[in-house]
């Protein structure tokens, strides 16, 4: 049997704190057919965050060069930051048959659904508002001012789920990441995507 493969470019998008990282960082150790797509952000780093690994994190000046340069497949504001994916970034990892992880916020989500319609789209749900504003304290990565904004920030998010192809909703995290991971097996399947010949 021989098999060729299309790459897929996969969207995750949802409130912040709703767990997209936690689940896809799972997918990413479990599958060496998936790779992240490293976002640039104006935003500075976290502690525990690497330049590079989690994002390229750059000035206001850089970024706006890259607007300039059309080096982005999209970017968006997001709580008042800017966020972009590079198209290099996407480009050579589906080049060489990788399924490119995007993690973006809806604005950015609806751009690459509109210029890659074949992408697959999947929205994390929290349980309530009170898990997620649980999550995003317990997280411990923000001050309460930023923890305030993106709840607020979350309505908004949650109400464009229905533009996804599908939905998760996070509560028990195993039953999360399966639901996740069972998504991408059968789209992988897609014969669109997947062309055995039967030797
Ligand atoms: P996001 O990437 O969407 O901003 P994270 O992956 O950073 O969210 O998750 C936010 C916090 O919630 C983290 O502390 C993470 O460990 C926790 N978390 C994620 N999923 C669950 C879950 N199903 N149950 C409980 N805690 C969770
Ligand atoms: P955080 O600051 O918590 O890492 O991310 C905040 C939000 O920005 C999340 O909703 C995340 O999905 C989104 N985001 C991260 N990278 C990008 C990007 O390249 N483009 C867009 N549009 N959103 C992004």
């Amino acid at each position: 049997m021989r098999e060729e493969r299309k790459s897929m470019l996969i969207v995750i998008s949802g409130p912040s704190g709703v767990g997209k990282g936690t689940i896809y960082n799972k997918l990413l150790d479990n599958d060496p057919s998936l790779t992240f797509s490293v976002s640039v952000t104006t935003r500075g780093p976290r502690p525990g965050e690497t330049d590079g690994i989690d994002y390229f994190f750059i000035s206001d000046e850089e970024y706006q060069k890259l607007v300039a340069e059309n080096a982005f497949l999209e970017h968006a504001t997001v709580h008042g930051h800017s966020y972009g994916t590079l198209k290099s970034q996407v480009e050579e990892k589906m080049e060489k048959g990788l399924n490119v992880v995007l993690d973006i916020d809806p604005q950015g989500a609806r751009s690459v659904m509109a210029s890659c319609p074949e992408c697959v789209s999947i929205f994390l749900l929290p349980p309530s508002y009170e898990t997620l504003r649980q999550r995003l304290y317990g997280r411990n990565t923000d001050d309460p001012k930023e923890i305030e904004r993106r709840l607020g920030n979350a309505r908004g998010e949650i109400e464009q789920a229905h533009l996804y192809q599908y939905v998760v909703v996070n509560d028990n995290l195993e039953l999360a990441y399966d639901q996740v991971s069972a998504i991408i097996t059968a789209e992988k399947q897609r014969t669109n995507r997947f062309f055995p010949v039967v030797e």
